[in-house]
């Protein structure tokens, strides 16, 4: 499974409700009508995925283009 976040960029992030440190977990997102399992962090509290900026903007980019490249 492609890691997305590394543990260098995960160093520091919690939960903004709960306040404890996030876990990496396999997550599945749906991007442009289809699913894709991702790594991502998640509250093991209350379940919040926490979406890196590298994901939302350059990784999502990458993924459109490769759909758009078949
Ligand atoms: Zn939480």
């Amino acid at each position: 499974m492609t890691e997305y976040v590394s543990n260098d960029e995960m160093a520091g992030w919690q939960c903004g409700h709960c306040h404890i440190p996030l876990v990496i977990k396999p997550v599945q997102i749906e991007y442009l009508g289809s699913a894709f399992p991702v790594d991502l962090p998640v509250c093991p509290q209350c379940g919040l995925v926490f979406i890196p900026e590298s994901l939302a903007l350059g990784k999502m980019a990458e993924v459109e283009k490769s759909l758009e490249d078949k």
